[in-house]
């Protein structure tokens, strides 16, 4: 079974998603990660997306192993790496390319073939699993989100501002749903949850609910 939750950065679908997964005993995998993965390898390597054929050459040296505790590019342990702020900015620029976005979706459906699997991202329901068996699309207002990060943040990083980290969300809400491929949509038939007000325990107990009473 496939479960899909999309939504915007911030609306918490990684902590919903993990918590879904671990009550329904599912696999779960953040392809946000796998995105920013990519973004690690092709800028340690300089890589010019731009050039279709060096771009094509970078992805055929990039092998990304994923259990349900860590993912590794080429057999190194990136997850502490993955989650800075520049790391996010440069990600939501390079998921904008087709063939990087190709590599990502074959890759997530490799992963959950034959299995059970909640998913989380921005295009999982509209594009990578259009037939998944449930899908949802999270939301909460900017200045949650925003607050949700900062604390995040913070513990890494005393010197983040809540403005500043306000301001990057929206600006990568902005490219992440104006790409021309596979842009942030609600899929016609998920079904949307305000989480402004909700805790995590909340929303995965919604989902996992609803999957039970419909299945
Ligand atoms: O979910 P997360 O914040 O880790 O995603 C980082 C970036 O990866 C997003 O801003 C988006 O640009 C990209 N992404 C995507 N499609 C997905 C998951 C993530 O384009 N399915």
């Amino acid at each position: 079974m496939i479960i899909t939750i999309d939504g915007p950065a911030g609306a918490g679908k990684s902590s919903v998603a993990k918590l879904v997964s671990q009550y329904l005993n599912f696999l779960y995998l953040d392809t946000g990660g796998i995105y920013r993965t990519m973004t690690l390898y092709l800028l340690r390597h300089n890589t010019d997306i731009n050039d279709p054929e060096a771009l094509k050459k970078a992805l055929e040296s990039i092998h990304i192993r994923y259990t349900s505790s860590h993912i590794y590019l080429n057999e190194q342990k990136v997850d502490h790496l993955l989650r800075t702020e520049a790391i996010s900015r440069h990600t939501s620029d390079y998921s904008k390319n087709a063939l990087i976005r190709e590599f990502a979706t074959r890759l997530q459906r490799e992963i959950a073939r034959d299995e059970n699997v909640v998913l989380e991202g921005r295009d999982i329901g509209t594009v990578v699993f259009p037939n998944a068996e449930f899908k949802f699309f999270l939301t909460a207002s900017d200045t949650i989100r925003g607050q949700r990060r900062y604390e995040e943040l913070k513990k890494k990083d005393t010197s983040v501002s809540l403005d500043k980290i306000i301001e990057n969300i929206k600006k990568r809400d902005e490219n992440d749903m104006n790409r021309e491929v596979a842009p942030l949509i609600k899929a016609k038939d998920a079904i949307e949850i305000d989480t402004s007000k909700l805790t995590i325990e909340q929303v995965a107990k919604l989902i996992v609910n609803h999957v039970k009473t419909e299945e």
